[in-house]
């Protein structure tokens, strides 16, 4: 399935949005267990045991456009799943592995910000998303899900 421009941004916002949480959450929210996109709108859902304060949501909104404004470079590795992880590690998988039939990783890097083996498209850079706007935020406690919803503006 092809992304839009749009898409191609609010895609790559899931990756500043997922490294605003692990540095406001820390490392217990580092699971991403589903990601959405349709249009200018995200859904990130990673794994955690509560659910977080307005303070703390203020912050990930935060940080998240903070690393917007840095416009840094949105990095790009393919490389045999080996040296993959050997580089990178598990914080570069999501809740879900990737298949072992899968030899070659494509590995996106948001210096100091996020990693993660993903092959859709990205913008090269992090000025590009635009503004990163949280419109709701859901705990499911039964499965322990965090549900962060977004729109790029
Ligand atoms: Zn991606």
């Amino acid at each position: 399935m092809s992304m839009s421009s749009v898409e191609v941004r609010t895609h790559t916002a899931l990756h500043v949005v997922k490294g605003a949480v692990v540095k406001v959450l820390g490392e217990k929210a580092k699971w991403t267990a589903s990601t959405y996109v349709k249009g200018n709108r995200g859904v990130l859902a990673v794994k955690f045991d509560r659910k977080p304060t307005e303070e703390e949501i203020a912050e990930i909104e935060h940080l998240a456009n903070e690393k917007v404004r840095e416009n840094v470079p949105v990095q790009v590795y393919e490389l045999p799943r080996e040296e993959a992880e050997r580089r990178f590690g598990e914080d570069m998988h999501d809740l879900f592995p990737i298949p072992p039939e899968v030899r070659t990783l494509r590995v996106v890097v948001i210096e100091d910000w996020n990693v993660n083996a993903c092959n859709k498209k990205h913008t090269a850079t992090t000025g590009e998303i635009g503004e990163i706007k949280i419109r709701k935020v859901r705990f499911k406690r039964s499965k322990k899900l965090l549900e962060i919803s977004f729109d790029v503006l």
